[in-house]
């Protein structure tokens, strides 16, 4: 880990009631919660003000957007900008996840464009990089992943700010979790990528967060590799067991 300090993000995706957003934060509030873990939950926007409000002077625990435009304003119906995000005091913004990428067809450079617009406003970022299964199969996990990084760093120079979500497509939502080594192996070469692209220091302070189908049952063991340095949780963050990811270097 290396002085990194653990993240677990908690992607609520287009799910839930503001009755239900205001239980799940009840849960997290009277949890006991590892405070060497940083935690950001992703709540769908027309709930990011409420949940940010009902978490406030919560400890460790912060709020993202789930996706932003890059421009600042203008006509561009349906959208939320990155600098809406930023005047209304949300730290974080997920970037091209999977499902923004397949779903609605947003392209790597579309990503990195975003990711830069989001640095530039004072965001941090969570940007989700990961390969379909067909990929896989054909082993091009890492240059898929290396692709998709490199979009960005030809935009972003900083990565301070930065924590890279290695999501592969087909462990997302499908109960498939990458086996512990399968994630270690790609958030090392990931690491790799980082330190001979944005030098040895970078790469050690960066956080690479594994994401698809993490659960209390194999979080724990997820979260002893050496480059793994926290979670992604999309399904697992709706229910209670939420606080036992968290929790899973405890
Ligand atoms: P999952 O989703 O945990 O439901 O697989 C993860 C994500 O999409 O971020």
């Amino acid at each position: 880990m290396a002085g990194r300090k653990f993240f677990v993000g908690g992607n609520w995706k287009m799910n839930g009631t503001i009755e239900s957003g205001k239980k799940l934060v009840e849960t997290i509030k009277s949890a006991k919660l590892d405070s060497n873990t940083e935690v950001v939950i992703a709540p769908p926007a027309i709930h990011l003000l409420l949940v940010k409000d009902a978490l406030s002077g919560v400890e460790h625990v912060q709020v993202s957007g789930q996706n932003a435009y890059h421009k600042a304003s203008g006509a561009f119906t349906g959208e939320v900008s990155v600098t809406q995000l930023q005047d209304a005091g949300i730290p974080w913004v997920i970037l091209g996840h999977s499902e923004r990428r397949t779903v609605f067809k947003e392209t790597d450079d579309q990503t990195a464009e975003k990711t830069k617009a989001a640095l530039d406003a004072g965001l941090s970022v969570i940007v989700c990089v990961g390969e379909t299964l067909d990929e896989r199969e054909k082993n091009e996990s890492v240059n898929v992943v290396v692709r998709q990084l490199n979009a960005v760093a030809d935009q972003v120079k900083d990565w301070t700010k930065v924590v890279v979500a290695y999501e592969p497509v087909w462990a997302i939502g499908t109960g498939k979790v990458a086996t512990a080594e399968q994630a270690q192996e790609v958030h090392a070469a990931i690491r790799k990528w980082a330190s001979d692209k944005l030098g040895q220091s970078a790469a050690e302070s960066l956080r690479i967060i594994y994401g698809g189908s993490v659960a209390a049952k194999n979080c724990k063991e997820l979260a002893t590799q050496n480059d793994i340095d926290g979670f992604l949780v999309g399904g697992a963050s709706l229910k209670p067991e939420f606080t036992e990811i968290v929790n899973a270097r405890l």
